[in-house]
């Protein structure tokens, strides 16, 4: 079991194996033996497109390749192991035949957004904004929130190393935009124009307060947004019967779930004084349609429907896309036709669990598993470069154990371990612990 180190690095062998045969601890696992599951999942250029592989693989197995991160996908099972990869898998062994169950979109070939633009984490100036539904990734001034950042669409400043495009660059370079519309501390999530178009209960709700969209009144006019709260009051659905009755104290609050113990819970308690007749099958609470709202999509459903009935084209317009502000799952009427509706689309009901790589704190801690969580403190806007990161700190591992493979010593599991806590010492000293 024990073998000198100079044997495994002279073999090629990558020191990512190499470790995990000098520590005597689980390695990091492939996710495919979990099926499909909401997952980080990594596009491999080198590899295959349009496939996936799962956030141990992308370090394990695919280390020197070039990679996209795409951020969680719901339903996705690792390629990896599968047939479809030439590539071994170094985590699970066994081959497995080619997943015919996972949805390969346009991320899948590298392309984002509305726009179909490649990513490049060096040079992309914009936030991008993951749809709740599709989960693509959409740029601001795609979603007519910002003017397009000018630099990026005539100059790209090529050769511009990595590094020196940092979060602080970035920073003022998105300072020099003018503010979004609607901040990204305005909403909780985003429903693209396209999957609104797709879920007619989504589209009923458009424009009401709550479910923000960005509008025009005439073509190449200024962006206003419509559906703010502020505008009619809170929670104006159920509340200005209240409000005007003056019934409850909790006008305007939002999230007054005053536990009154009489009452049973909260959401019955609105619906029987909204409705206090219809007990058994209650009545639609979906509020009033925002008619402007409406006509956005009729008009460019119709256009739709003139052309090919195809999904390729996707208009440009920047029109119907909406925000929906904190708090929008517990708004969704809950009518039995709405719930319905709704029921197709799990996550508009319930936010949806992604997996994590598990934390094995009792067994020491294998490469896998601190590069994983290294990636993992990683700022999201960062997280790209982690494989750049990760693949910085093996070479640093590589030459700390170089002597022992000088001197034909065997490596032990503290030498590694030894090796993190300098590093991770040096990071803190860096950062935290500065007074
Ligand atoms: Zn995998
Ligand atoms: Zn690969
Ligand atoms: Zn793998
Ligand atoms: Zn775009
Ligand atoms: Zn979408
Ligand atoms: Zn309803």
């Amino acid at each position: 079991m024990s073998q000198t180190i100079s044997a495994i690095l002279d073999s090629q062998t990558s020191l990512v194996q190499a470790a995990a045969e000098a520590l005597p601890h689980q390695f990091s696992q492939c996710t495919h033996a979990l099926g499909h599951i909401r997952q980080a999942v990594y596009l491999c250029l080198t590899c295959a497109v349009p496939r996936g592989i799962c956030a141990a693989c992308s370090i394990a197995c695919h280390t020197d390749h070039e990679q996209l991160e795409l951020f969680p996908k719901r339903a996705f099972r690792c390629d990896c192991p599968t047939a479809a990869l030439a590539h071994l898998c170094a985590l699970h062994r066994t081959p497995e035949p080619e997943n015919t169950r996972n949805a390969y979109g346009q991320n899948f070939r590298g392309a984002f957004c509305r726009c179909g633009r490649a990513y490049d984490a060096a040079r992309e100036r914009e936030t991008m904004i993951q749809c709740l539904t599709c989960e693509d990734w959409f740029h601001e001034s795609c979603l007519s929130l910002r003017e397009r950042p000018l630099s990026r669409a005539s100059t790209p400043e090529a050769g511009v190393p990595a590094q020196e495009v940092d979060d602080a660059a970035s920073e003022a370079s998105s300072n020099d935009l003018p503010p979004p519309l609607i901040r990204a501390d305005n909403y909780d999530a985003l429903i693209c124009a396209a999957c609104v178009r797709s879920i007619p209960v989504v589209r009923r709700y458009a424009g009401t307060p709550g479910a923000l969209m960005v509008v025009r009144d005439v073509p190449g006019g200024p962006w206003s947004v419509i559906g703010r709260e502020a505008e009619s009051g809170a929670n104006v659905e159920v509340e200005t019967v209240e409000a005007r009755k003056g019934l409850d104290t909790g006008v305007g609050e939002k999230r007054a779930r005053s536990p009154t113990k009489g009452e049973s819970d909260a959401p019955n308690a609105k619906r029987a004084r909204v409705s206090p007749e219809a007990s058994s099958s209650p009545a639609c609470l979906a509020p009033p349609v925002n008619s402007l709202a409406q006509q956005i999509f009729d008009k460019s459903l119709s256009k739709m429907d003139g052309a090919a009935t195809s999904s390729g084209e996707e208009d440009v317009c920047g029109e119907g896309d909406v925000f929906l502000t904190e708090g929008f799952r517990d708004r969704w009427c809950q009518c039995s036709s709405c719930l319905l509706s709704f029921e197709t689309y799990p996550c508009l009901l319930e936010e949806e669990e992604t997996y994590e790589p598990p934390e094995d704190p009792d067994s020491g801690l294998s490469l896998e598993e601190l590069g994983m969580r290294a990636l993992l403190r990683l700022p999201r806007e960062r997280a790209l470069d982690g494989i750049r990161a990760f693949n910085q700190m093996r070479d640093e591992l590589m030459s700390h154990l170089r002597p022992f493979a000088q001197e034909g010593k065997e490596v032990t599991e503290s030498d590694i371990r030894a090796f993190f806590e300098e590093r991770m010492a040096a990071a803190r000293g860096g950062v935290g612990e500065s007074s």
